[in-house]
């Protein structure tokens, strides 16, 4: 067996590992990262990317379709058709581009890649099974795991055939006549709307009452209204129980009546979990949290100089907290002085509408006792929102009553993904919301509603 030895190793070349690498390398620490599938992980490969593709794939063909049925604006187009095959090929194409850079910039910054999957020997000794050659053991005084995240599989409904996730979901070439989705969470609303967008009937499964349990219902409300207009079924309250032998999905509501989906795919998407298993990770007896590997606000595990990051270290799981994460133990591990306490991790629900929160929500406020202003302003009083036919959803901030710093930002609304930048930059510089109200905000533009919601929480909104 060869043999090498580094001071920083990094198994899981997702946005939590190529990060932490390319950072190390910046900072002149020697660097190996193992990745046993392709450079990227799932967020470039099988997430984030190829998702946020899809959806954009599905809102032109829908708008073309929109078009071609009259419309308040004028425009008329013929019936449009859409190849899959081809989009599904662009798709790729983004994915290939994004990977590719990430292959260039841990070259440019001096990181040896290795190509195989990883296995823990030892906190600081890896065995690699290289995909091209000999196996090869690294030593290490640093291992820094990322080895991600994989879905939960629900027992009676394994994936298989006719039963996907999302990884199968995102790659289909022949639109589902059926498509049922099982889990109205992030993936199974995303994916679930693309589809009907892109033609498939689709039905939606969900254990609890509503959907993106997660977030309140204020927040929810316009993305549940959506779902019905584009003509998505929703049963709430309601649990898969198996496929039936001529293909379709038996599901069971909470008032126990039983009934049968027409189904030829059904998308499971009930969650994702740590990827824990098949590395030896076990032999380090790395103390646990969940089922993540417990780490503190640097991200060490219970073993010295062995790190975790991202999804492997449990919720949020999100690439860009992955990528913070691998970033500040790079810098660590440099000697730099840092730790992991942002204010703020935002996320965003790629729906139609979309969803933002970022910071603490009127009730997670309440919950820690803090006396808070909770304001709102409509897009429908912004000119924007209106001029591009987006007038349904609203910002949302929450301010410490007695500062008025801003503690929380959410919204609903066409584009509101855009929004979560400014949300952060208000709440980790400690802006009040004086600070907001009293900067001039471009017109028009859906900046607007987020100075409209500072000042409609001090009383003086001026457009509402
Ligand atoms: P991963 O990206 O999972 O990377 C882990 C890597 O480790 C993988 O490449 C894997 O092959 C490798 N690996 C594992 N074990 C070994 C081993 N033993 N040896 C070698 N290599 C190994 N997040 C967002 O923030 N925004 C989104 O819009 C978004 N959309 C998503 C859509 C979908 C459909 C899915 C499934 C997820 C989405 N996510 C999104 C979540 C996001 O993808 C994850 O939070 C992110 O990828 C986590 O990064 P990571 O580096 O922790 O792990
Ligand atoms: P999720 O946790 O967002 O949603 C899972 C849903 O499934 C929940 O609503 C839950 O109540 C429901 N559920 C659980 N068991 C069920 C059952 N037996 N029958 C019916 N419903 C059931 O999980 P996900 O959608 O699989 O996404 C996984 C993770 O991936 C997310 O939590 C997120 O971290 C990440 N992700 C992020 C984005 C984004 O940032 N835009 C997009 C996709 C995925």
């Amino acid at each position: 067996m060869k043999t090498k030895t580094t001071t920083l190793l990094v198994i899981g070349g997702g946005p939590g590992g190529y990060v932490a690498a390319i950072r190390a390398g910046q900072l002149g620490v020697p660097t190996v990262l193992v990745e046993g599938d392709r450079l990227g992980g799932t967020c470039l490969n099988i997430g984030c990317i190829p998702s946020k593709a899809l959806i954009h794939v599905a809102d032109e063909f829908a708008r073309a379709c929109h078009f071609s049925n009259g419309n308040a604006l004028g425009i008329h187009v013929e019936k449009p058709a859409i190849d899959l095959a081809q989009a599904q090929a662009w798709k790729d194409g983004v994915v290939g581009k994004l990977t590719g850079g990430v292959g260039a910039l841990l070259r440019k910054n001096g990181v040896q890649v290795v190509k195989g999957w990883a296995r823990i020997v030892d906190g600081k000794t890896v065995e690699v099974a290289v995909q091209e050659g000999e196996p090869l053991r690294i030593q290490c005084e640093h291992l820094l795991l990322a080895t991600g995240s994989v879905p939960v599989s629900l027992p009676h409904l394994p994936i298989g055939g006719n039963v996907v996730s999302s990884t199968e979901a995102l790659a289909l070439t022949h639109k589902p006549k059926h498509l049922v989705v099982v889990g109205a969470g992030y993936i199974g609303l995303e994916l679930g709307i693309a589809w009907r967008k892109l033609g498939a009937e689709v039905a939606v499964v969900e254990a609890a009452a509503t959907v993106l349990p997660t977030y309140d219902e204020e927040l929810t409300k316009p993305v549940l209204a959506s779902l019905r207009k584009l003509g998505i079924t929703l049963h709430l309250n309601t649990k898969a129980e198996g496929l039936t032998d001529s293909g379709g999905l038996r599901v069971r509501s909470s008032n126990a009546d039983e009934f049968v989906l027409p189904a030829d795919k059904v998308l499971v998407a009930v969650g994702r979990v740590p990827r824990t298993a098949g590395f030896g990770l076990e032999s380090l007896q790395l103390d646990m949290a969940g089922r993540a590997v417990k780490v503190d606000e640097q991200c060490r595990t219970s073993m010295r100089n062995v790190w975790a990051i991202g999804d492997l270290a449990g919720e949020p799981m999100l690439a860009h907290r992955a990528m913070a994460q691998g970033e500040m133990v790079a810098e660590i591990v440099a000697g730099k002085k840092r730790r992991f306490a942002p204010l703020a991790i935002p996320a965003v629900c790629f729906t139609d509408p979309e969803l933002v929160v970022a910071g603490l929500s009127p009730a997670e406020a309440e919950a820690r006792g803090i006396e808070v202003t909770v304001a709102s302003f409509p897009f429908g009083a912004n000119g924007r929102a209106l001029s591009m036919e987006g007038g349904e959803g609203f910002v949302r901030v929450v301010a410490r009553r007695e500062t008025q710093q801003v503690l929380g930002w959410q919204a609903v609304g066409k584009g509101v993904s855009e929004l979560s930048a400014a949300f952060c930059y208000a709440i980790e510089m400690g802006a009040r919301l004086e600070d907001v109200g009293s900067i001039i905000h471009a017109h028009p533009t859906l900046g607007e509603a987020v100075q409209e919601t500072a000042l409609r929480a001090l009383g003086h909104a001026l457009h509402i």
